[in-house]
């Protein structure tokens, strides 16, 4: 996995026009610290699990150029389908308008190639009211998170934390188990033992093991030694990693702790 420093190397090496950060699982990327080695980097910050989260006391979402956040069913605010990006450039708002109109802007004239990426009413008034329960779900999801990390705590099962340097505030989406070596190469039968029980636990493949990803940055000439060597260590890291969701009453969340400790230690 990239590090801080590496991230902050890279960026500084490389001075790229664009990048996207995600806050994977509710947790918090150091932002402030990676946008304070950018100049004219343009920053979308994927905030898709990370929604009611705050660094600094800022809400995630805040500190990029752009927000983005997904409202499929899953997230925490559930609009069915779509998403909603912020920002606070009236530019860019109406670019990204322009953009998902078919390139229409607000004359009906076609400007630039465009998408139909419209959000539906239907969606709109969904995500509307899930918003405003937004800090009932964030409680909610971090009460059902700190029964698992207190019951894996007691059996010494090691789970992704906050960066302690600074302060965050995680909206726990999802609960990162992260292995011991020793299960190298037997985490999807262990998952398959998880879901016997009745765990729904879940996992995640690294972003740059995606199959055509490979494929796709060799053509362009993109893929090196470098690129190769992260695929490695993401992919090593992210085989040893789980996770079980918090969408859970505190009940239920104790049941399936006592299960996934129980799965994992034998006991
Ligand atoms: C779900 C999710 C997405 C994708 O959202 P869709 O609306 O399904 O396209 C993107 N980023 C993150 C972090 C997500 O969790």
């Amino acid at each position: 996995m990239l590090v801080q420093q590496d991230v902050e190397k890279e960026i500084k090496a490389n001075h790229p026009r664009a990048a996207i950060i995600t806050h994977f699982f509710g947790n918090i990327v150091d932002i402030s610290a990676t946008c304070g080695c950018m100049d004219e980097t343009f920053l979308i910050e994927d905030g898709g699990q990370a929604l009611g989260a705050f660094y600094d006391d800022r809400p995630v979402g805040s500190y990029s150029d752009v927000g983005s956040f997904a409202c499929s069913n899953k997230k925490l605010v559930t609009a069915g389908q779509g998403g909603l990006n912020v920002c606070d450039d009236e530019r860019l708002n109406e670019a990204m308008r322009v953009y998902s109109h078919h390139g229409k802007n607000s004359d009906g004239n076609e400007v630039i190639p465009g998408y139909n990426f419209r959000g539906g009413e239907m969606e709109a008034v969904l995500a509307s009211h899930a918003l405003s329960d937004i800090k009932e779900r964030v409680t909610s999801r971090n009460a059902a998170a700190r029964i698992f990390q207190d019951r894996f705590d007691q059996a010494g099962i090691k789970y992704a934390v906050p960066f302690s340097e600074v302060d965050c505030k995680p909206a726990w989406f999802d609960i990162p188990v992260i292995l011991d070596k020793e299960w190298g190469g037997y985490r999807d039968e262990l998952l398959k033992a998880l879901v016997a029980e009745g765990v729904p636990a879940w996992k995640y493949s690294s972003l740059i093991c995606t199959p055509w990803i490979r494929a796709y940055m060799s053509y362009h000439g993109w893929w090196d030694d470098a690129t190769e060597a992260l695929m490695e260590r993401e992919k090593k890291l992210w085989d040893r990693v789980f996770v079980i969701g918090t969408q859970f009453t505190e009940d239920e969340a104790t049941i399936l702790a006592d299960r996934i400790v129980g799965v994992l230690t034998g006991k």
